[in-house]
């Protein structure tokens, strides 16, 4: 069934909903018209500081409005874009729109940052950080400003062609940020060889935390790791207060989740930052 999803408006085409074959080459045969129609749009999730609830940054989450099936999800359409080829295409249209959306929230007096997700197979395009490095340009962006994140299984597995990808994206300035970390099975030695500044700890390590002694034990172990590699820890997917008071004690610098705020369209942004700089969203 539709699921209510943030912001309250919209109605999500789900995973579970895209089951069969027909439906799925139905969905493939629109997305590949979904960039030239104007039909994606990227929504917005904070990032805060664990201690003092300042926020850190945002992060762009895509989303495909479908003429007849309403949002999209990203699990749906991903994994399809990424199976037919069309990951490229719509890659580019995401950093493209998140350079454009911090210009113009620059323009509105809003300095921030934002965190764009990259597709393991951008990263065996050549020209991604050429991509990158024009469109921090074109809207006069500093590199720094951008976050490029990326799941621990494309960051630890690519071969020698992407991690140069990888390694010219981190030249430019822009930050990298280890996705969905714990979800792999990387040795954790191969930590320090990937240029990564933040490591975001998997939402199901998050889930399991209260609950679960063992979890919190890997938890500070991972913490202190990513600590000891000077990288910065995102705990991803907060949900409740004892969750939020078990990542601050275990040390995770960077919290987010519903419990903080869920992805917002960027029209909502600016209202956000300034309910949360009032006091009224922080904690
Ligand atoms: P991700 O990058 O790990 O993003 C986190 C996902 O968890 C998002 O789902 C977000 O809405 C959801 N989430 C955040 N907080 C909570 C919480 O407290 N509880 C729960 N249950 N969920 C939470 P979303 O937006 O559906 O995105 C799913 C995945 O799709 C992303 O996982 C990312 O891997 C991929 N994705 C999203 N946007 C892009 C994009 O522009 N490019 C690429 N290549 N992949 C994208
Ligand atoms: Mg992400
Ligand atoms: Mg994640
Ligand atoms: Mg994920």
């Amino acid at each position: 069934a539709a699921k209510r999803a943030g912001g309250g408006c919209c109605v999500v085409y789900e995973a579970s909903m895209a089951g069969d074959a027909a439906e799925q080459v139905l969905l493939q045969q629109a997305l590949r018209h979904a960039v030239a129609r104007g039909e994606l749009l990227l929504y917005y999730q904070p990032k805060v500081d664990a201690r003092s609830g300042q926020v850190h940054g945002l992060e762009a989450l895509l989303r495909w409005r479908h003429p007849e099936r309403g949002l999209v999800s990203p699990a749906v359409f991903v994994p399809l874009a990424e199976r037919f080829g069309l990951i490229g295409e719509i890659g580019n249209w995401v950093i493209d729109e998140a350079c454009a959306q911090l210009a113009r929230w620059h323009e509105q007096g809003l300095r921030c940052r934002v965190a764009i997700n990259l597709s393991p197979y951008q990263l065996r395009n050549a020209a991604l950080p050429e991509r990158i490095a024009a469109a921090l340009e074109q809207h006069r962006l500093q590199p720094s400003q951008l976050v490029c994140e990326i799941t621990e299984t494309a960051m630890m597995e690519n071969l020698d062609a992407e991690r140069s990808v990888l390694d010219q994206i981190a030249a430019l300035g822009v930050r990298l940020s280890i996705d969905d970390f714990g979800t792999g099975y990387s040795s954790l030695a191969h930590l320090r060889n990937i240029p990564a500044r933040q490591l975001k700890i998997d939402r199901s390590f998050v889930i399991d935390l209260t609950a679960n002694a063992d979890a919190q034990a890997v938890l500070e172990a991972v913490v202190g790791l990513a600590h000891a590699l000077r990288m910065e820890v995102v705990a991803e997917g907060v949900e409740t207060a004892d969750q939020h008071a078990a990542l601050v004690r275990l040390g995770c610098d960077i919290l987010q989740g519903y419990l903080i705020a869920r992805p917002m369209p960027a029209e909502a942004v600016p209202q956000w930052l300034e309910a949360l700089k009032a006091g009224a969203g922080g904690s």
